[in-house]
């Protein structure tokens, strides 16, 4: 293949790329506006109850299970904003909507329900088989 014409072709599958992702990206970009936000309270309340924890123990208590509860919260958020972060980045490279493991297009549908998915049914069930 010369070389002008891999950069052609690359070319109409980047501008392809970028109509099709456009509005995914603005919807990814969207949420993670609203995890920092969620990630933003919850630092915010845990460390306002840290402060708060010199008072009678059955309080103490229940602070710390909510506590924990925070950190779940924490900890989930923080997972879907990199795979968020992931998606954006695969957007902008022109790699989204390829499965991660075999390169197969993921499939309108499959991106529309899950925008920040990286691999096709056909990976993700196989997957799912091997871990069960
Ligand atoms: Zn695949």
């Amino acid at each position: 293949m010369p070389p002008w014409w891999r950069h052609a072709a690359r070319k109409v599958v980047s501008e392809d790329n970028k109509m099709n992702t456009g509005a995914i990206r603005e919807r990814l970009a969207h949420r993670r506006d609203e995890i920092m936000s969620i990630i933003n309270k919850v630092d915010k309340h845990v460390t306002h109850r840290e402060q708060a924890l010199d008072r009678d123990s059955g309080e103490r208590a229940l602070e710390l299970e909510n506590l924990d509860a925070l950190f779940a919260i924490d900890r989930e958020t923080r997972i879907e904003l990199r795979q968020i972060n992931d998606a954006i980045e695969r957007i902008d490279v022109g790699h989204y909507g390829f499965c991660s493991e075999c390169g197969a297009a993921i499939g309108a549908e499959r991106l529309a329900a899950l925008p920040y998915i990286d691999t096709c049914i056909v990976c993700a069930q196989r997957a799912e088989t091997k871990s069960s």
